[in-house]
């Protein structure tokens, strides 16, 4: 059940109760494509720097090692101990992105597996399936994400597709979560707008699926090589045809500036590979911008990632021995880089809503943002 808490002009304050635990919005959901968040960091980690929502890929999951294999083994929670909420996206995106060979079609997507070739299908109830074995607790609807240059009249089957394929998501999570040995029977359904770049498309889309009564409701299609402003234009358009009496979640974004926009436009959950990919690279999010830790000016700073800071890299370690890490291709600066990363995003998140609770998300935003864009 979610409750809108609060509201600051469009921004929402929300809470998103569940099976594993309440979600506190806006949440950024830390990014586990494989059930592993890339940069050997472990759940336990993820207890250690204010995670709420672990996120996982429904297509990788199938591929390797197999839904069935985790279901076998009691679901995604106990597979990789972690007991708070996680949400499985539902490969349609990695389906269309990842394979070489696809063929689609009114009942699903034929394709190839990017791991081994083997050939594959996946429909609107094949995802559900899967899902339901990982027993995550909130389930991706299965849609199709057209290219961002399809031409018009694609993106106008294509969505006219994506609801179709909706209904029968929901009517196979309703059928899956009455089964007897069904791990998570109170599996939540997310449903996904789509439309590319065309605001009529969006909105007669989003009218649609919001009168299908679902869990929440996510903007897929974007971030995929539109301009930012477009994105924006695009949210404001759309989100309000979206009940706002649940979740809003815009799938894949993004940059700290590009979340803090979207949350003045009335989105509340989202989920990015940007800190841990980052991370990885020896990018670092500070308050007064990003810094390259393999920089030569780094060499003989002793200082931490950032002064005050509280994550697991800046309590103990200075940017000089992470830059050393990081030049000996030692994993444990990765490691340091993203578990800084994740905690910066978790906890902008934090302010972010005691801002919205406080009345004054407008003034904490624009001070955000001229921190971040710092040189
Ligand atoms: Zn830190």
């Amino acid at each position: 059940m979610y409750q809108l808490l609060k509201k600051d002009k469009s921004a929402k304050r929300g809470r998103l109760h569940t099976v594993h635990g309440v979600i506190e919005t806006p949440v950024f959901m830390n990014v586990g494509t494989i059930a592993a968040i890339k940069g050997a960091v472990s759940t336990d980690d993820l207890r250690q720097i204010k995670t709420q929502v672990e996120l996982s890929n429904t297509y990788h999951l199938h591929v390797r090692p197999g839904d069935h294999i985790v279901k076998k083994l009691g679901g995604l929670h106990k597979f990789m101990n972690w007991d708070r909420p996680i949400l499985t996206d539902s490969g349609g995106f990695q389906v269309f992105s990842l394979s070489g060979l696809r063929k689609i079609k009114e009942e699903g997507v034929y394709f190839q597996s990017h791991i081994d070739g083997r050939k594959i299908f996946m429909g609107p109830e094949e995802s559900m399936q899967i899902q339901s074995n990982l027993a995550s607790t909130i389930a991706m609807a299965f849609d199709e994400c057209p290219s961002s240059v399809a031409t018009r009249e694609y993106i106008q089957n294509s969505v006219e597709r994506t609801t179709r394929w909706l209904m029968r998501c929901k009517n196979e999570m309703q059928r899956l979560n009455k089964l007897e040995d069904t791990i998570n029977p109170n599996q939540l359904l997310f449903g996904i707008n789509q439309g590319g770049v065309y605001e009529d498309i969006r909105i007669e889309h989003a009218k649609r699926i919001a009168d299908m009564e679902l869990d929440g409701y996510a903007i897929g299609g974007l971030a995929v090589g539109e301009t930012h402003e477009e994105m924006y234009r695009i949210l404001e358009a759309v989100v309000p045809y979206l009940p706002q009496e649940k979740p809003t979640y815009l799938m894949g974004v993004g940059t700290p500036a590009n979340i803090l926009e979207a949350v003045d436009r009335g989105v509340d959950f989202f989920d990015c590979v940007y800190p841990s990919r980052n991370g990885r690279h020896g990018h670092v999010y500070t308050n007064h911008g990003k810094l390259n830790l393999f920089n030569a000016k780094y060499e003989l700073d002793d200082r931490p990632i950032e002064e005050g800071c509280g994550c697991p890299a800046c309590r103990s370690y200075s940017r000089a021995y992470i830059r050393h890490l990081l030049k000996a291709k030692e994993m444990l600066g990765m490691r340091l880089c993203v578990l800084h990363n994740l905690y910066f995003y978790n906890t902008m998140m934090e302010e972010i809503r005691q801002a919205i609770d406080g009345g004054c998300y407008q003034e904490y935003k624009k001070k955000k943002l001229e921190g971040l864009t710092e040189k």
